[in-house]
């Protein structure tokens, strides 16, 4: 019986991983939420249901497992090693690009599914060159190699990228920081990139290859986004699988809710809640694409969580069964305009709490923490997460990152073998498996092509 058992699971596990090509999906679309851990998930959830009356994340109903972040170099991984993990199949240190421990490069999904003829792209709400999107389509032994970076990813072909970030695409004479004086915005249009920098552009029929970016840096988290001129990270899903979907041979599609890490780095939580939520939306998009589709495997993964975020926490010495998501409902700001709002109003700090975090009065308490904060800009960053966080019982450990495991969601062909919990670059080697990519074979055709190139 147990036999019997055994069997069956490992037939049910094993036979989409050796893909019977009928079966393969078509299309991938892998979305990864930067520091999502899974009490992110569940702040997003508690907020939706007592804020919004919705019943459910559009990811619950395709939860599938876990997945194991630790990287080569460290229990606690960074987004780099992470994002490595996935797009690579191999483990590597803190801070490396698709590349190895030896610092050798090492083929991605991306350039796996171009080398198959399928179209491919990248969508983001951090700079477009910045760690996670950039694993799929550079190989650098350091992250912070961004005017590099852009120059790898304008030369893979990449039908589609949507972020933030034109800081490395130009010079600083034309508003970026590119030290070698060259306008890349130019030479991507040269190379027949249609350039969006503006929401309204996008009313107009676009066809691929497509270079959107909407700001010089980051795009602004979603509480503080102006809707009428930066698209949300679901609008830009939705353009990025309508210039894709068209590819007869199929598409790759990475996209990732880059700042609800840089929320969780800052203790932010009302800031973290909502760019959790735009995700979920945007993950909306792409199984109402592949629901319809019914060729696309969508896959959702965080690369590590951030922050240590919990929900209850000590309040004057006990621990508290309750946590109130309204209280960041009433948050209007996230706080790269809150502290400097905070900071440049002295005495009137009660009115522009008032204003942009929905506190009507404060406590004596919280009126100490401020006064003990004046003049240190970390100091009051860490008045104002705790003022925050006393109300809506929402504790942080940590500024960093943390090595909790991540939930892991898929949905479509394929979505079976993905079940149950295992490490981050296995999920890279069974997205592969799944897709018929052969990432060892274009691992050594690259580093065949760089030695060829040095010569
Ligand atoms: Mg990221
Ligand atoms: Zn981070």
């Amino acid at each position: 019986m147990k036999r019997l058992l055994l069997l069956l699971l490992s037939i049910g596990f094993a036979l989409p991983l050796e893909a019977q090509p009928e079966n393969r999906p078509k299309n991938l679309i892998l979305m990864i939420a930067d520091g999502c851990g899974p009490a992110s998930i569940t702040m997003a959830r508690d907020y939706a249901r007592a804020v919004l009356g919705r019943k459910a994340l559009a990811l619950d109903a395709i939860q599938v497992g876990a997945v194991r972040t630790a990287s080569a170099s460290s229990r606690v991984t960074d987004s780099a090693a992470g994002a490595t993990a996935y797009a690579c199949g191999i483990k590597t240190y803190n801070g490396a690009l698709a590349v190895d421990t030896a610092g050798q490069p090492v083929a991605t999904l991306l350039e796996a599914a171009k080398a198959q003829g399928m179209a491919v792209g990248l969508v983001a709400t951090s700079r477009i060159t910045h760690a996670t999107p950039a694993a799929f389509a550079a190989h650098v032994p350091q992250r912070a190699m961004e005017s590099e970076i852009a120059l790898q990813m304008l030369a893979q072909g990449i039908e589609v990228l949507l972020g933030g970030g034109w800081d490395y695409f130009l010079p600083p004479a034309e508003g970026g920081r590119r030290t070698d004086g060259r306008n890349l915005l130019r030479e991507a249009e040269q190379q027949g990139y249609h350039i969006v920098r503006h929401r309204a552009a996008l009313r107009q029929p676009l066809r691929p290859p497509v270079l959107g970016l909407f700001a010089q840096d980051h795009l602004p988290y979603e509480i503080d986004r102006d809707t009428t001129q930066i698209p949300s990270l679901a609008e830009m899903t939705q353009l990025a699988i309508e210039l894709l979907r068209q590819h007869p041979k199929g598409f790759f599609l990475m996209v990732e809710g880059s700042r609800i890490d840089h929320a969780g780095h800052a203790n932010d939580a009302a800031a973290h809640v909502r760019d959790v939520l735009a995700y979920d939306e945007a993950v909306a998009v792409a199984l109402d694409f592949a629901q319809k589709d019914g060729q696309t495997l969508v896959v959702s993964v965080a690369d590590h969580e951030t922050g240590g975020l919990s929900l209850g926490r000590n309040v004057d010495g006990q621990g508290i069964y309750a946590w109130h998501p309204e209280v960041l409902a009433r948050v209007r700001a996230s706080y790269e305009r809150l502290l400097p709002a905070l900071r440049d109003a002295a005495a009137n700090q009660e009115a522009v709490l008032r204003e942009l975090a929905g506190i009507d009065s404060l406590t004596a308490l919280e009126r100490a923490l401020l006064d003990q904060a004046a003049g240190d800009p970390a100091a009051l960053q860490a008045a104002l997460t705790e003022i925050i966080g006393r109300r809506a019982v929402v504790g942080w450990t940590s500024n960093g990152h943390t090595a909790v495991d991540v939930n892991l969601y898929a949905y479509g062909p394929g979505a079976t073998s993905l079940v149950g919990s295992f490490e981050n670059d296995e999920l890279g080697r069974r997205l592969a498996a799944l897709m018929g990519f052969d990432l060892q074979t274009l691992t050594q055709q690259l580093r065949q092509k760089l030695v060829g190139q040095s010569h």
